[in-house]
């Protein structure tokens, strides 16, 4: 019966007249057919059943199990554009974007013809080949702090990296970072570390030596009193400040200016590094990232998710001189069998490229405030509270009054209980949002009004009924 209801959902947008909802139910009918009759169930519970026998929680990254909103996962079969569909069937409007890298649209036509040209030409060297110096100089020449760039193969290895970086070059072990913001899943990042970490409830996790969590400290976003404290409790011995300059691993929060404009100063002062981890903001925000955004040009940058345009690709990067102490130019080891992989520096090339046209930054916020706009008109309609925010593609909202300035205020004033019943409610509408209250939402170059229509449409029903 469940089958039924599910396969009877709206399906999104104008290709809701399209035969993708008849053309699936047969072969869920027939899935079903082969369990117990009373066993009634969809293909993505069927998939998540076996996965939980093959992988810890039946996930390979664990906010995908969707714990913090309950229920059972949809199980990916395709996506194209703006649109992702279940196993089962059905469409969903799409606004996780394989957190991030989708910014394009999900198997973009452009990307998988540079990708089909590649793969003849081989999928890993392990050697150099002319498409880095190609993606290197588009960084280099985009990003404002970057001189100089290291491509690795995910966010995490950037984080881990630029961190021993700030710490060869200064010579000092220390590291500030901010509650709630994500680095990656280093020892050293472990540290009150945002939504994955948050929402599980493991704020330190197990296996993180007691020394390596000594050395990393954090402080509150938004509030430069907290860092100048932690500076003067450790005079000397931070190698450098880390953060998301918009956060969007604690839900979607905004620096102040002053707050970005502060680090930079007390970091020079104090003899400290300054690196944007701008793995999710990294081409999102701006052309130029986030530091182009604010005018704050960090000493180092990370980047990840978009740069490898659904491949996988991270890249640290800043001043020369700081970059020059990476081997085998500099004494500081890193390393990867994969990194610079010519498939990946494909992908990474035509979604800069696509990115760089005329207009698509203007596409990027107007698509995003209609659709904050219209989620936010829907809420105060039926009387409930919230506050919202997004900077070109990247949005988020909390079931609460705002500001929220930082982690701290988020994790106590947000609903999170009306958000699992939001975000299932329109799981079941055909809108597929990200299955935390502390995580962004992105948007790409071809999610259209009608879509952005499709969504507030299915926010207004829902709201009323939660
Ligand atoms: C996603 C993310 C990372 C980690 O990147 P992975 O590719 O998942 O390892 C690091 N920092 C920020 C800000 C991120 O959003």
């Amino acid at each position: 019966m469940q089958v039924l209801n599910k396969s009877a959902r709206p399906v999104a947008g104008s290709q809701r007249a399209q035969g993708s909802r008849r053309s699936s139910k047969m072969p869920v009918i027939r899935a079903v057919a082969a369990v117990e009759k009373t066993l009634v169930t969809t293909k993505s519970d069927e998939v998540m059943a076996e996965a939980r026998t093959l992988f810890p929680g039946g996930v390979n990254s664990p906010v995908r199990a969707f714990r913090s909103v309950g229920g059972n996962p949809i199980v990916f079969d395709r996506v194209k554009g703006p649109y992702c569909w279940d196993v089962d069937g059905n469409k969903y409007v799409d606004y996780i974007g394989s957190w991030g890298p989708a910014i394009v649209g999900a198997a973009n036509d452009e990307v998988n013809e540079v990708l089909r040209a590649q793969l003849e030409k081989g999928t890993s060297f392990g050697a150099p080949g002319p498409l880095e110096n190609v993606l290197a100089k588009m960084v280099i020449d985009r990003v404002p702090s970057v001189e100089m760039v290291r491509f690795v193969s995910s966010g995490t290895e950037a984080c881990l990296s630029v961190l021993r970086l700030m710490r060869a070059y200064t010579k000092r072990e220390k590291v500030l970072k901010f509650v709630g913001c994500y680095h990656g899943h280093a020892d050293s990042f472990l540290v009150k570390a945002g939504s994955g970490v948050a929402t599980l409830g493991l704020p330190d996790s197990p296996g993180v030596p007691a020394s390596t969590a000594a050395a990393t400290l954090n402080a509150t976003y938004n509030d430069l009193e907290s860092v100048r404290e932690v500076f003067a409790a450790n005079k000397g011995q931070i190698a450098g400040v880390i953060l998301e300059p918009v956060v969007g691993n604690s839900g979607f929060i905004v620096p102040t200016k002053e707050f970005l404009e502060g680090l930079r100063e007390i970091t020079k002062a104090e003899g400290a590094l300054l690196c944007f981890d701008e793995v999710m903001t990294g081409f999102r925000i701006a052309k130029g990232c986030a530091q182009e955004h604010f005018g704050i040009t960090p000493d180092l940058t990370t980047m990840g998710k978009v740069i490898g345009g659904g491949l996988p690709v991270g890249a640290y990067g800043g001043r020369k001189d700081i970059m020059e102490l990476v081997a085998p130019a500099g004494p500081m080891y890193q390393a990867g069998t994969l990194s610079g992989n010519p498939l990946a520096m494909a992908a990474g090339i035509k979604t800069l490229e696509i990115l760089g046209r005329p207009g698509a930054y203007e596409h990027l916020d107007r698509v995003t405030s209609k659709l904050v706009d219209g989620i936010v008109a829907a809420a105060k309609e039926s009387g409930h509270a919230i506050t919202a925010g997004h900077i070109s593609g990247m949005f988020g909202f909390f079931f609460c009054d705002g500001p929220i300035t930082c982690y701290e205020d988020a994790a106590a004033k947000a609903d999170t209980a009306k958000f699992a019943r939001f975000h299932r409610a329109m799981l079941e509408e055909g809108v597929y949002l990200a299955p935390s209250q502390f995580e962004a939402g992105f948007t790409g170059l071809q999610h259209t009004d009608a879509d952005i229509e499709f969504t507030i449409e299915a926010a207004r029903r829902v709201l009323k009924r939660i």
